[in-house]
């Protein structure tokens, strides 16, 4: 035992736990880089080995020196796996049992055939120098990653230099069991000596090495996505300097961050934005939806009434996009104004006559048909009057189609002066034009209506031929349970066919 404590296999040993706790350090900070999780396992495995190796020193148990010299290569191996993971390489798995499986064999022939012990020492340290040379091989032949060269070399000549003084170990023993020379006491060995004077120092550089490789990875790749955060955040603030939108970045609901265009879409310095409430960009009846729209996040365009630093609304398009899984949003927004317009344009093309600005047949239907539903449920009144121009062929004939289009115009125009809010008033075709009255009974509608016929009758219009009078003709009709459109039109033209049939300029009410 006193042996032991005096041997340098202690201090070994000591070294050895040393450097696998720096091997637990290092794969625990540099985790999930590859390698380190093999240099740890690899490193414990030997001490184990060696543990169960000064287990057999105790004891003389000729099972633990089987054990111990199998565990310690196999512990070699397992760490030389690492290089190799490290460097993005299949790792070679098969050293592992292939050399603790010779060893343990020679190992029990040793005890079963009392074989020399200086040629069982050599065949270990065969075993264990041959095993880093692969690892040797690659780590100096590898072209990737020139940033890590200087650390690959360093590893891969300390391992070399491991591996030439284990073999040189192995050849004294050769050499020793050749020459028939046993040692009584080992201590004294040559062979004995190699490891602990330059074995374990040099695996023990080795190791530092492995862990400067592993730190010089970690700090080229910090480096490298360093520079792309650096590169993306040119890019993005590029973006947003270029983007003809207004953008933003909000966070909790609050600005971040706001490009050129958003502050000349609203009027107000970016100074004055950032930290403002996103909700102070659109007017207040808004504020609640716009909520509901960052909490979405969805992406897609909405339409928003937007309010400028003077207060002045706006119509906007506004889509949100979330910025990764954060409370971040990512905001862009458009002034719709000019499109709005033109869509109102457009409305109005569709739905007017051009002559006359009243509403066309079509989009008359359309909204009749509504009010008509409306009336059915509320069981409100409702009428609809068919106007007919009376003799108008004549005007056209004898003053010609332009005075004819000025009498529409004009005749139109005084009906829309005489219809209510809530009336629909409509160039039915030629020279006919349509009322529908909600909420009205047939003797308010018959009111209305006279009143109308009267202004015209008294209406005198200025032509280039002169003063013009017109009059016109009209069937009205009253709404009745189940009546759909198209049968109080039917309704109406027939008092219309009456009214004309006696006598014109005048109303008659459907029977
Ligand atoms: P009645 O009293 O029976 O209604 O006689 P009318 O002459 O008014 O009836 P008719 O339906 O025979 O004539 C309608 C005329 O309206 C025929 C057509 O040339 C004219 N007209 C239709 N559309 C326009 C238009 O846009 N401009 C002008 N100037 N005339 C139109
Ligand atoms: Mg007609
Ligand atoms: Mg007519």
């Amino acid at each position: 035992m006193e042996t032991l404590y005096f041997s340098p296999m202690l201090l070994g040993l000591n070294l050895m736990l040393a450097s696998a706790v720096a091997c637990t350090g290092l794969w625990y900070f540099s985790r999930p880089y590859r390698g380190p999780g093999f240099w740890m396992a690899g490193a414990w495995t030997l001490i184990l080995g060696i543990l169960l190796f000064m287990g057999f020193m105790a004891s003389g148990n000729p099972v633990l020196n089987v054990l111990g010299n199998a565990t310690q290569l196999a512990g070699e191996a397992i760490l030389l796996l690492g290089v190799f993971r490290f460097l993005g390489r299949r790792p070679p798995y098969w050293t592992v049992p292939a050399s603790a499986g010779a060893m343990a064999l020679v190992n029990s022939w040793h005890w079963f055939s009392a074989i020399n012990s200086e040629l069982l020492i050599a065949i270990y340290a065969a075993i264990g120098g041959a095993l880093p040379l692969q690892a040797c091989y690659v780590l100096l032949a590898e072209r990737r990653e020139p940033a890590l060269r200087s650390a690959r070399l360093f590893v891969g000549f300390t391992l070399l230099g491991y591996a030439l003084v284990t073999l040189l170990r192995a050849g004294i023993g050769v050499h020793d069991w050749l020459q028939q020379v046993e040692h009584p006491d080992v201590t004294l060995s040559l062979s004995y000596l190699l490891p602990y004077n330059f074995g374990i120092p040099l695996w023990v550089i080795a190791l530092v090495g492995l862990a400067l490789m592993t730190m010089r990875r970690i700090l080229e790749d910090s480096q490298r996505h360093a520079r792309e955060a650096e590169a993306n955040a040119h890019r993005f603030e590029r973006l947003m300097g270029v983007a003809n939108a207004g953008m933003l970045v909000v966070d909790d609901g609050r600005i971040l961050d706001a490009n050129p265009m958003l502050e000349q879409l609203f009027a107000r310095r970016r100074e004055e934005l950032l930290g403002q409430p996103l909700a102070r960009l659109v007017t207040e009846a808004e504020a609640p939806r716009l909520a509901e729209l960052l909490l979405q996040a969805d992406g897609r365009p909405h339409d928003i009434g937007a309010c400028r630093g003077d207060g002045n609304g706006f119509p906007a398009e506004l889509a949100i996009a979330s910025l990764d899984n954060s409370h971040q949003r990512l905001v862009e927004i458009r002034d719709v104004s000019h499109r709005k317009a033109l869509e109102q344009q457009l409305l109005h093309l569709a739905t007017t006559d051009p002559l006359t600005g009243a509403l066309n047949r079509r989009a008359f239907e359309e909204r009749a048909e509504q009010e008509l539903q409306r009336a059915r449920r509320q069981h409100s009144p409702l009428c609809l009057a068919l106007l007919d121009l009376d003799h108008f062929k004549q005007i056209n004939d004898r003053h010609g189609h332009q005075v004819g289009d000025e009498v529409l115009r004009q005749f139109s125009q005084l009906c829309q002066r005489q219809a209510r809010r809530t009336d629909l008033f409509a160039r039915y075709g030629g020279e006919e034009f349509i009322f529908l009255l909600p909420d009205t009974n047939a003797d308010a509608a018959h009111h209305l209506l006279e009143r109308l016929r009267l202004a015209l009758q008294s209406l005198e219009i200025a032509t280039v031929d002169g003063h013009l009078r017109v009059s016109v003709s009209i069937g009205l009709a009253s709404v009745s349970a189940n009546d759909d459109l198209h049968r109080l039109q039917g309704v109406a033209d027939a008092a219309l066919y009456r009214a004309k049939q006696l006598g014109r300029n005048r109303i008659e009410l459907a029977l």
